[in-house]
């Protein structure tokens, strides 16, 4: 390591000043922070249920775009958050974040890029990062069984797109679904199972959760 061998006259802090010219250890490294950045887009998500944030990211390690799920264009407000599909539901209108990170690229090319999103995409976000040319998802978590997902794993997979779970140092993994801890409803209902003898299988059906 290389320490500043130069004194300071005036500060009896030699050793301080020393430390100050190392290059930090703690330094955020690119797929975090680019996935930090996924994460922070998520949170301009105004879907009460699920929000989801994506980070496009060039050959050159370089952003070129970020979404959030989110109601088209001028229609905020103006249609329901509501997730029962037997009604008026959201699923007809919201636009996922991977949609609105390809579409707020400005005009860069998406191809060869890098998705870095914070749910595994669905189906018809597969389609997209897979006709926009982008080589790589990284994603955060993976909870879904549905067929939608099941069919967006067997598109990014023929078509040769590497698909890798970001795992986060200061994250603890469920044991259960591999997503982060701290938003991990299954943890929770292990817990719930074990203290109400009423079964994970039945709980898990209730919150809706695989
Ligand atoms: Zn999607």
């Amino acid at each position: 390591s290389k320490y500043e061998s130069r004194l300071c006259d005036s500060c009896p802090l030699v050793f301080y000043t020393s430390v100050l010219t190392q290059r930090r250890k703690d330094y955020l490294e690119d797929s975090k922070y680019f996935m930090d950045v996924a994460l922070l887009a998520a949170k301009r998500s105004k879907d009460p249920n699920t929000q989801v944030g994506a980070c496009i990211v060039n050959q050159e390690n370089k952003i070129v775009g970020i979404g959030h799920n989110r109601m088209p264009n001028g229609c905020d407000d103006k249609l329901t958050w509501d997730r029962d599909r037997t009604k008026d539901n959201k699923h007809l209108y919201v636009c996922h974040a991977e949609l609105n990170a390809i579409m707020n690229t400005n005009g860069a090319d998406v191809k060869g890029c890098s998705m870095y999103v914070t749910l595994f995409p669905c189906n018809e976000c597969a389609k997209l990062i897979i006709q926009g040319g982008m080589k790589e998802v990284i994603y955060l978590s993976d909870k879904s069984t549905k067929m939608k997902y099941i069919a967006s794993r067997k598109m990014l997979k023929k078509a040769n797109i590497e698909t890798t779970l970001r795992y986060m140092s200061t994250i603890f993994l469920c044991c259960l679904c591999n997503g982060p801890l701290f938003n991990c409803l299954a943890t929770i209902l292990r817990f719930v199972e074990i203290a109400t003898n009423i079964q994970f299988e039945h709980l898990s059906k209730i919150f809706n959760l695989k």
